[in-house]
């Protein structure tokens, strides 16, 4: 049973997918939870929306441009607005504060999440970008603190789920199952040619614009397999990626007697995002439950990193290890970038993170500093690779 308190969450990112989705689960358990903190970027009409909605004690806006309007609006409530960066962490560590969901898309989450830590918070773990920048540094502070770090990424919250109770059976692999994307049957002739709105239109989930994006180009899973590295403490050759294109299965776990223990659900992130905020607990929900009479087929296919190469470099990061997949990063998000903007063709993305991968200098152990250089030298280096494809 839950405890009758009601638990305060702070949610990085409410304007987004998941920040929204969050919401909808306060407004559907207000005797559970309270919304204690709102944050989003530029968005601020419907920060200003959520803000009227759920009364936190709290608002941030991340651009400081936008602050005198948000501040303006929510003047006849009692509700402290701040801005900034700065402010985005800040709010993460104050003392009210059960859980922080880190629903802020990329390398933005980092900071947040890494000061949650510090302030011993529950993290509800969306941003997965910040495991695969700094993952070594995450697990070495989230011990130091003894800040748990609960999966809301599907695959790793079915993880997650595979392995309660199981701490005295070691795993022997985890398979994670990737839906294939929109692209997931296209030949390389037809991937030269695609789209911004065919990228965009993925086949079961629907998410903010980068994380589609990085399914469609297999990026996605590639973070997944380094997110779950780090969360679960596994070797390179412990973690599998197998190609589902029904999204029913979220990922398995294959034990060392060669049981595999699977967890299924729709396609729904309601679903682990509310998981983790009622761990060890599960709260009956009037959501649409699987019909196994209507699922005619669970298929299963190899992945492909010869047409989706960033799953390889993805492998590659991990295998090389120290700074490499904070480069892997980095220069993913300004070719998705300039891949949204319509500056960079689909398959071209690859390339630009491949060279830029074989440009930083390596550094084996990297602090944070170390990881801050790296990804503003690795951003530099990716955007003049950029200028010269195309
Ligand atoms: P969205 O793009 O939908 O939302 C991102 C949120 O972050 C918005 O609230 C946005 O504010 C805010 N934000 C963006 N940049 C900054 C910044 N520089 N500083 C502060 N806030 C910022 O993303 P998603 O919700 O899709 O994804 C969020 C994270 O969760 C990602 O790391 C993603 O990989 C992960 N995830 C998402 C899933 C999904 O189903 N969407 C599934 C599994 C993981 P604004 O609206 O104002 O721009």
């Amino acid at each position: 049973m839950l405890e009758k308190t009601k638990k305060q969450i702070a949610i990085l990112g409410s304007t987004g997918s998941i920040g929204t989705q969050a919401l909808q689960i306060v407004q559907l358990y207000p005797d559970l939870y309270e919304v204690y903190a709102i944050t989003a970027n530029n968005n601020v009409e419907l920060l200003i929306q959520q803000a009227r909605t759920f009364l936190p004690e709290m608002v941030v806006i991340a651009n400081k441009n936008k602050y005198a309007y948000l501040q303006a609006a929510l003047a006849d409530l009692p509700i402290k607005v701040y801005a900034g960066a700065e402010s985005v962490a800040e709010v993460a560590e104050m003392g009210p504060v059960d859980i922080v969901l880190t629903a802020i898309v990329g390398y933005a989450g980092l900071l947040p999440t890494i000061r949650a830590i510090k302030a011993k918070k529950i993290i509800a773990l969306a941003n997965k970008e910040t495991l695969v920048v700094a993952g070594e540094l995450i697990n070495r502070l989230a011990n130091q603190y003894q800040a748990p770090i609960l999966p809301v990424d599907s695959e790793h919250s079915a993880i997650f789920q595979c392995l309660v109770g199981e701490s005295a059976n070691p795993l022997s692999k985890v398979i994670i199952t990737a839906s294939g994307g929109p692209f997931r049957t296209f030949t390389h002739e037809q991937l030269q040619h695609v789209t911004r709105e065919q990228a965009l239109n993925h086949p079961n989930w629907s998410m903010g614009n980068k994380i589609t994006i990085d399914s469609a180009s297999m990026m996605n899973k590639g973070f997944e397999v380094i997110e779950a590295k780090w969360l679960f403490g596994l070797k390179q050759d412990q973690i599998e990626v197998v190609v589902h294109p029904q999204s029913i299965i979220h990922s398995m776990v294959e034990f060392e007697d060669g049981a595999v223990k699977a967890q299924l659900g729709v396609p729904d992130m309601i679903l682990p995002i509310h998981y983790a905020f009622s761990y060890p607990y599960r709260v009956k929900s009037t959501a649409q439950k699987l019909d196994f009479k209507q699922i005619s087929e669970l298929t299963f296919e190899a992945p492909d990193c010869t047409r989706f190469r960033n799953l390889g470099l993805a492998y590659e990061a991990l295998r090389q290890g120290g700074n490499v997949a904070c480069v892997l990063n980095a220069a993913n998000e300004v070719v998705v970038d300039a891949f949204l903007n319509d500056r960079i063709r689909f398959l071209s993305m690859s390339d630009v993170i491949e060279q830029t991968m074989q440009s930083i200098p390596f550094i084996a152990s990297p602090t944070y500093d170390d990881y801050v250089a790296t990804d503003e030298e690795a951003r530099r280096v990716a955007q003049s690779k950029l200028q010269k494809i195309k």
